[in-house]
C-alpha cells in the first residue's frame, strides 16, 4: 500500500518538497505519496488529526507551523527540544514524534557537499528568527572557534545566544559593531532575501578565503549571494542543498533509509547528473 506523507504550511504553493521526496522515493524504490497542503496555524491541529485518521504516516512543517508542531508533538527529539521548533512529524504506535532536521541539513550541506570547514572557524549568523534558532545548536556541535549572532532586533539575538550559551562560544553583536571584524563563514538566516534586500552588513567582514551561505534559495542569485561574490568569497551559495539535506534526514526518520542527495540537488539546480 502507498504510504502518504505531506508538507503543511502557509503559503505552500512553491514548495519543492513534493518534488524532492518524489525523487527520493524513486531512487530508493519506496512506494509513497507526498503532497503539499496549505494549512494555517488556526487549522493546523484539525488538519493534522484528519491527515493521520486518513492513514497519513508523517509530515514536514514549514512557516508558520514549526512552533505549533513543537507544542502538539507527544515526544520531541533533543535537537527539536533545544530550538523549540519541529519541522518533521511522524506517528509511532499512535504517538506523535517531533524532530528538527533543519540544522543537521545545513551542517551536512556545508561539510559534506561543499567542503566548508566549521571546526575552529569564526562564524557570523545574520538573523535570529526561527531558522537561526534551528541552526545554532548543530553548528556549535561542530566546534567553531566562535559564533557571533547579529540581528536587526538585538534583543532577539541576545535571547538566542542565551539559549545556547551552555553549548559553546556564542555571542551577540549589533550590525553596526561588525565593521573591522573578520569571519570565515557568514550565514544569512534573515528573510531579507525574500524582498531582494541585503541585511545591513558592512563590507570587509569576510575573511580572505571565507564563504557565504544564504539559507534562502532561488533561481537567480540572492542579494546576499551576490554580496558574497562581490566580497571575494571562495564560495557564495544559496540554501537549496540545506533544503534537500533536511528532507533526506526526514526521509531517513520516516523510512529508515538515507537517500543520496547530490543527484537531487543537481536535478533541482537544472544540472542533470549522469
Ligand atoms: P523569521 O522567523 O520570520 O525571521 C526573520 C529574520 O530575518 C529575523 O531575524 C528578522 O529580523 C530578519 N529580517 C527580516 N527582514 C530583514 C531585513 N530587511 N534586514 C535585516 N534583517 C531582516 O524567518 P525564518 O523562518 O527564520 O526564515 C529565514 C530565512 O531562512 C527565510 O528566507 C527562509 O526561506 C530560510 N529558510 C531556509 C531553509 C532551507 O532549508 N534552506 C530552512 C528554513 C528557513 P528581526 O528579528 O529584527 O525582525
Amino acid at each position: 500500500m502507498t504510504d502518504h506523507y505531506a508538507v503543511f504550511g502557509h503559503p505552500i504553493g512553491h514548495s519543492k518538497s513534493p518534488r524532492i521526496h518524489h525523487y527520493f522515493a524513486k531512487q530508493t524504490g519506496h512506494d509513497l505519496l507526498y503532497t503539499a497542503q496549505d494549512v494555517s496555524s488556526q487549522c493546523f491541529e484539525t488538519a493534522l488529526r484528519t491527515f493521520h485518521a486518513g492513514g497519513g504516516k508523517g509530515l514536514n512543517c514549514t512557516v508558520p507551523l514549526k512552533e505549533p508542531a513543537f507544542r502538539l508533538a507527544d515526544e520531541v527529539s533533543p535537537r527539536a527540544s533545544l530550538c523549540e521548533a519541529v519541522n518533521t512529524l511522524y506517528w509511532r504506535e499512535d504517538r506523535l514524534h517531533g524532530d528538527n532536521t533543519d540544522g543537521v541539513g545545513l551542517v551536512r550541506d556545508l561539510s559534506v557537499n561543499l567542503g566548508i570547514p566549521i571546526q575552529g572557524r569564526r562564524l557570523l549568523i545574520l538573523g535570529a528568527g526561527g531558522a537561526a534558532r534551528g541552526i545554532v545548536g548543530p553548528l556549535l556541535e561542530k566546534a567553531p572557534r566562535e559564533i557571533v549572532i547579529a540581528n536587526r532586533t538585538l534583543s532577539r539575538a541576545e535571547e538566542l545566544a542565551e539559549r545556547f550559551s551552555s553549548h559553546g562560544p556564542v555571542k551577540v553583536m549589533a550590525f553596526a559593531q561588525l565593521a573591522g571584524q573578520q569571519f570565515e563563514l557568514i550565514v544569512n538566516a534573515t528573510s531579507a532575501s525574500l524582498q531582494g534586500d541585503l541585511p545591513p552588513i558592512p563590507n570587509g567582514v569576510l575573511a580572505p578565503g571565507g564563504c557565504c551561505y544564504d539559507l534562502m534559495y532561488s533561481e537567480q542569485p540572492t542579494a546576499f549571494v551576490q554580496w558574497g561574490e562581490a566580497q571575494g568569497a571562495r564560495l557564495s551559495i544559496d540554501g537549496l542543498g540545506m533544503l534537500v539535506e533536511q528532507a533526506a534526514e526526514a526521509f531517513f526518520l520516516w523510512r529508515g533509509v538515507r537517500p543520496a542527495t547530490s543527484p537531487v540537488i543537481e536535478k533541482l539546480r537544472g544540472r542533470p547528473s549522469g
